[in-house]
Protein backbone atom coordinates (compact mmCIF):
# COMPACT_ATOMS: atom_id res chain seq x y z
CA UNK A 1 0.00 0.00 0.00
CA UNK A 2 1.42 3.62 -0.85
CA UNK A 3 1.01 6.61 1.56
CA UNK A 4 -2.47 7.59 1.73
CA UNK A 5 -2.84 10.83 -0.07
CA UNK A 6 -4.87 13.92 -0.23
CA UNK A 7 -5.72 16.58 -2.96
CA UNK A 8 -6.64 19.86 -1.34
CA UNK A 9 -8.62 20.70 -4.44
CA UNK A 10 -10.39 17.26 -4.31
CA UNK A 11 -14.10 17.84 -3.17
CA UNK A 12 -14.76 14.35 -1.60
CA UNK A 13 -11.00 14.11 0.37
CA UNK A 14 -12.45 17.64 1.87
CA UNK A 15 -15.70 15.93 3.23
CA UNK A 16 -12.88 12.94 4.31
CA UNK A 17 -10.92 16.02 5.86
CA UNK A 18 -14.18 17.50 7.80
CA UNK A 19 -13.53 20.72 5.86
CA UNK A 20 -17.00 20.38 3.79
CA UNK A 21 -20.24 19.59 5.46
CA UNK A 22 -21.94 16.42 4.82
CA UNK A 23 -24.29 13.99 6.27
CA UNK A 24 -21.26 10.82 7.39
CA UNK A 25 -23.03 7.82 8.08
CA UNK A 26 -20.45 5.59 8.56
CA UNK A 27 -16.64 5.69 9.52
CA UNK A 28 -14.23 2.89 8.91
CA UNK A 29 -10.66 2.79 9.37
CA UNK A 30 -9.88 2.98 5.39
CA UNK A 31 -13.37 4.87 4.30
CA UNK A 32 -15.96 7.24 5.08
CA UNK A 33 -19.76 7.26 3.86
CA UNK A 34 -21.88 9.58 3.90
CA UNK A 35 -25.38 10.80 1.72
CA UNK A 36 -25.66 12.05 -1.67
CA UNK A 37 -26.55 14.98 -1.98
CA UNK A 38 -29.14 14.61 -5.19
CA UNK A 39 -30.05 11.12 -3.75
CA UNK A 40 -31.15 9.04 -6.71
CA UNK A 41 -33.19 6.35 -4.38
CA UNK A 42 -34.49 6.11 -0.95
CA UNK A 43 -30.84 5.02 0.05
CA UNK A 44 -28.73 6.55 -1.40
CA UNK A 45 -24.94 6.71 0.16
CA UNK A 46 -21.48 7.48 -1.21
CA UNK A 47 -18.69 5.10 0.24
CA UNK A 48 -15.16 6.48 -0.66
CA UNK A 49 -11.41 5.66 0.52
CA UNK A 50 -10.16 7.92 2.83
CA UNK A 51 -6.87 7.72 0.67
CA UNK A 52 -7.31 10.10 -2.78
CA UNK A 53 -7.62 7.72 -5.90
CA UNK A 54 -9.27 8.86 -9.02
CA UNK A 55 -11.39 5.66 -9.60
CA UNK A 56 -12.32 2.54 -8.31
CA UNK A 57 -9.39 0.47 -10.46
CA UNK A 58 -6.51 2.51 -9.55
CA UNK A 59 -8.03 2.17 -5.46
CA UNK A 60 -8.11 -1.54 -5.85
CA UNK A 61 -4.23 -1.27 -6.93
CA UNK A 62 -3.05 0.86 -4.53
CA UNK A 63 -5.10 -0.54 -1.32
CA UNK A 64 -6.75 -3.51 -1.98
CA UNK A 65 -8.30 -3.27 1.40
CA UNK A 66 -10.03 -0.38 1.11
CA UNK A 67 -11.58 -1.77 -1.78
CA UNK A 68 -12.68 -4.30 0.44
CA UNK A 69 -13.92 -2.52 2.89
CA UNK A 70 -15.74 -0.04 0.38
CA UNK A 71 -17.59 -3.59 -0.72
CA UNK A 72 -18.50 -4.53 2.85
CA UNK A 73 -19.07 -0.58 4.04
CA UNK A 74 -21.98 -0.83 1.38
CA UNK A 75 -23.27 -3.80 2.85
CA UNK A 76 -23.26 -2.72 6.30
CA UNK A 77 -25.17 0.73 5.42
CA UNK A 78 -27.39 -0.67 3.62
CA UNK A 79 -28.60 -3.19 6.48
CA UNK A 80 -28.30 -0.30 9.06
CA UNK A 81 -31.47 1.31 6.47
CA UNK A 82 -33.39 -2.32 6.21
CA UNK A 83 -32.17 -3.43 2.93
CA UNK A 84 -30.57 -6.63 2.26
CA UNK A 85 -30.60 -5.69 -1.74
CA UNK A 86 -29.05 -2.90 -2.88
CA UNK A 87 -26.67 -1.74 -6.15
CA UNK A 88 -23.19 -0.47 -6.36
CA UNK A 89 -22.61 1.37 -8.95
CA UNK A 90 -18.83 2.48 -9.42
CA UNK A 91 -18.49 5.20 -12.85
CA UNK A 92 -15.00 5.48 -13.99
CA UNK A 93 -14.53 8.27 -16.78
CA UNK A 94 -15.74 10.86 -17.69
CA UNK A 95 -17.70 9.03 -20.58
CA UNK A 96 -19.65 7.35 -18.07
CA UNK A 97 -20.71 10.21 -16.01
CA UNK A 98 -18.27 10.44 -13.64
CA UNK A 99 -18.04 13.75 -12.01
CA UNK A 100 -15.95 13.64 -9.06
CA UNK A 101 -12.45 11.93 -9.46
CA UNK A 102 -12.22 10.79 -6.12
CA UNK A 103 -13.06 7.15 -5.68
CA UNK A 104 -16.54 6.59 -4.65
CA UNK A 105 -19.24 3.50 -4.86
CA UNK A 106 -22.80 4.67 -4.87
CA UNK A 107 -24.99 2.40 -2.76
CA UNK A 108 -27.81 2.68 -3.38
CA UNK A 109 -31.40 0.68 -2.08
CA UNK A 110 -35.12 1.15 -1.16
CA UNK A 111 -36.58 0.75 -4.85
CA UNK A 112 -36.99 -1.21 -7.78
CA UNK A 113 -34.03 -1.17 -9.78
CA UNK A 114 -34.16 -1.91 -13.67
CA UNK A 115 -31.29 -3.57 -15.84
CA UNK A 116 -29.34 -2.33 -17.41
CA UNK A 117 -28.53 0.65 -16.09
CA UNK A 118 -29.17 3.77 -17.62
P1 LIG B 1 -20.33 10.60 -10.03
O1 LIG B 1 -21.20 11.33 -11.02
O2 LIG B 1 -20.37 9.11 -10.15
O3 LIG B 1 -18.91 11.15 -10.04
O4 LIG B 1 -20.96 10.89 -8.61
C1 LIG B 1 -20.71 12.03 -7.88
C2 LIG B 1 -21.81 12.15 -6.89
O5 LIG B 1 -21.43 13.09 -5.90
C3 LIG B 1 -23.14 12.66 -7.46
O6 LIG B 1 -24.14 11.67 -7.26
C4 LIG B 1 -23.41 13.93 -6.68
O7 LIG B 1 -24.77 14.12 -6.39
C5 LIG B 1 -22.59 13.74 -5.44
N1 LIG B 1 -22.16 14.94 -4.76
C6 LIG B 1 -21.65 16.06 -5.31
N2 LIG B 1 -21.34 16.95 -4.36
C7 LIG B 1 -21.66 16.39 -3.18
C8 LIG B 1 -21.59 16.80 -1.81
N3 LIG B 1 -21.09 18.00 -1.47
N4 LIG B 1 -22.02 15.96 -0.85
C9 LIG B 1 -22.53 14.74 -1.18
N5 LIG B 1 -22.61 14.28 -2.44
C10 LIG B 1 -22.19 15.09 -3.42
Amino acid sequence: MSTPSTDPECLFCRIVAGEIPAEIVHEGERTVAFRDIAPQAPTHVLVVPRAHTPNAPATAEDDAAAFAEIALTARTVARAEGHEDFRIVFNCGAGVGQTVFHTHAHVLAGRPMGWPPG
